[in-house]
């Protein structure tokens, strides 16, 4: 018999036993066993269905009807606020109810509204800018998208100064700061994209923090007072062509309503060669500016180019909503804490036609499949003849294509406090290739959730990954990180790369394939050819993880140091107010 480490899924009466090791401490997160731990984890604590046979729920064809459904063209691509949102929304709280789960939302609703704001700018034709005895005209979709920063009918900037920032970072914690206390006011910011990636000791090395997301980005260009920011797009350094910024970028853009945070008129994106033309007026090099700003002592470097640019912005106001479906937990102790499972359910509607003429972004993979596994997941715990001891939350999240919005507004007002979060699960694009060897857990590394997903992974046969494409920053660009910034350790589980009977390389292939062609593309559409069988293995490790969270005495906790434990750190201060 192997000897392994178990998670303790002990006192549940959930259906799955404690491990029987005698000299287990009663009270430890991870005990010694002698036994296989799928025994020991499976093995009936009474009622007439053990939560193995629960997981059975977890199948093939109820992941495929829930993504064949809303996926089809008749969904529009469920663009947020508009009718296909609306029916998909329809649809999935109806699929809760089914599942018997209970309304999550306020007065006993499965929705939690949120309001939108739809900024549309008129995207202008060309941009012109001046310098230096010259003057260079820029083509919109070929060379920038624009859009708007404001919330206002008209955007504009004037007879603005462009400014090299390098990064456009102030992060004290690597005493790193590219602006040097330059007055920005009122200046266009030009930036690289992604954060330093050459030293493992700064911003997490290759692996992509917050400060390398546009997201960043702009509101760092905003805080400094700044009238526009430009980014300066390479595939690399952006995680993906140019094309997804065309597509993304244009037609309206949603956004939370407006706060007090610093705004600059003008947000947009050129491309490599449209800015090394641009720096090239003022006779510099972007090759040597980017050297430079790859040192600490980097300064701003103003090009003695301006430009302005006013555009018309159509702004509308439209509502969207989170669906929530509550578990209620078993155990009165911890009953009021909760794991909430995750995935969204908007992509990005109807847009700019492709070659084909396909107006419709159908979000198939992206994230028909991760609704269809969270729902599969809940359709398993609902199974089990007695609730877990925490209560367990699925949370169909909206408008994550516009910027995590819909986690965003949960975060901002949580039906659960933040303290009492155990755990956010993630699910945003499943695996249509097949069984694998591995699994990707993106954000491997920041918390205790490790231990758990690791020890049922090789109960699965299979090795936990970190992030395969960490370059990408995919920690920062899906809903859990909505839930880390408040605190609550998450995982977000993706696609393995090592894939059963397959060659090594193909796994990646299929994956950079799907992200050069499908991402964010009319064609991110279903095909009968898809395979369920490795979103069955994730939704299961999903499962199992969830378990062990909502039964455990502890919740997870974040790795010290970690980024995001201090917040942790204060919302369980919080509770004690
Ligand atoms: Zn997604």
């Amino acid at each position: 018999m192997k000897k392994i480490q178990l998670i303790l899924l002990m006192s549940l009466g959930a259906g799955i036993a404690a491990c029987s090791s005698e000299e287990a401490p009663q009270d430890a997160a991870v005990v010694e066993s002698t036994e296989p731990a799928s025994a020991a984890v499976l093995e009936p604590a009474g009622g007439n269905t053990t939560a193995e046979q629960a997981s059975k729920e977890i199948a093939g064809d109820y992941m495929r009807g829930i993504v064949v459904e809303i996926s089809d063209d008749r969904y529009e691509g469920r663009g947020p606020g508009s009718r296909g949102d609306d029916a998909a929304r329809a649809y999935l709280a109806e699929r809760m109810e089914e599942l018997g789960l209970e309304p999550g939302g306020e007065d006993g609703s499965w929705e939690q509204p949120f309001d939108l704001v739809g900024v549309n700018a008129s995207q202008p034709d060309e941009w012109t800018f001046e310098g230096h005895g010259n003057s260079m005209t820029l083509k919109q979709w070929d060379q920038f998208i624009v859009g708007s920063g404001v919330q206002e009918t008209r955007s504009e900037i004037s007879d603005a100064e462009v400014v090299f920032v390098g990064y456009g970072i102030q992060a004290p914690e690597y005493e790193w700061d590219d602006y040097k206390d330059v007055d920005l006011e009122g200046k266009v910011l030009l930036m690289m994209n992604n954060d330093p990636d050459w030293d493992p000791e700064l911003f997490g090395g290759d692996t992509r923090l917050w400060y390398g997301r546009w997201d960043y980005k702009y509101l760092s260009a905003a805080r400094q007072g700044a009238a526009g920011a430009i980014i300066i797009h390479t595939s690399p350094s952006a995680g993906y062509p140019f094309q997804v910024v065309q597509t993304s970028w244009t037609g309206v853009q949603f956004e939370l309503p407006a706060g007090d945070e610093p705004r600059s008129q003008v947000n947009s994106w050129v491309t490599e060669d449209t800015a090394r033309d641009l720096v090239a007026m003022a006779g510099l090099d972007l090759d040597e500016l980017r050297e430079a700003a790859y040192n600490r002592d980097f300064k701003p470097v103003p090009l003695g180019v301006t430009t302005s640019l006013g555009m018309d912005v159509d702004v509308t106001r439209v509502k969207s909503a989170n669906i929530l479906g509550l578990i209620h937990g078993s155990d009165p102790e911890l009953k009021d804490e909760v794991v909430v499972y995750t995935a969204h359910h908007d992509h990005l509607g109807i847009g700019t036609p492709n070659e084909d003429g396909d107006v419709i972004y159908n979000g198939a993979m992206d994230n028909a499949t991760g609704v269809a596994q969270v729902m599969a997941i809940a359709k398993a715990i609902k199974a089990l003849p007695k609730a877990p001891r925490r209560s367990i939350l699925i949370n169909l999240v909206g408008a994550e294509e516009q910027g995590l919005l819909g986690s965003e507004y949960y975060a901002a007002n949580p039906t659960f406090a933040p303290g009492k979060i155990a755990a956010n699960l993630n699910y945003d694009g499943g695996n249509i290739w097949g069984h694998t060897h591995d699994v990707t857990f993106v954000g491997l590394g920041k918390s205790t959730v490790d231990e758990i997903v690791t020890l049922i992974a090789g109960e699965q046969g299979r090795v936990v990954k970190p992030d395969q494409f960490a370059d990408k920053g995919y920690f920062y660009r899906s809903d859990q990180f909505s839930f880390a910034k408040i605190g609550v350790p998450a995982m977000y589980l993706d696609t393995g790369t090592d894939f059963v009977d397959r060659p090594p390389e193909w796994g990646r292939e299929q994956q950079n394939h799907y992200t050069e062609v499908n991402y964010h593309q009319p064609t991110d559409e279903y095909s009968p050819s898809w395979t369920f069988d490795g979103m069955v293995d994730d939704a299961l490790l999903g499962y199992w993880t969830g378990l062990a969270i909502a039964n455990a005495d502890e919740k997870p906790t974040w790795v010290p140091g970690d980024e995001f434990e201090a917040a942790r750190i204060e919302a369980l201060k919080a509770l004690e107010e």
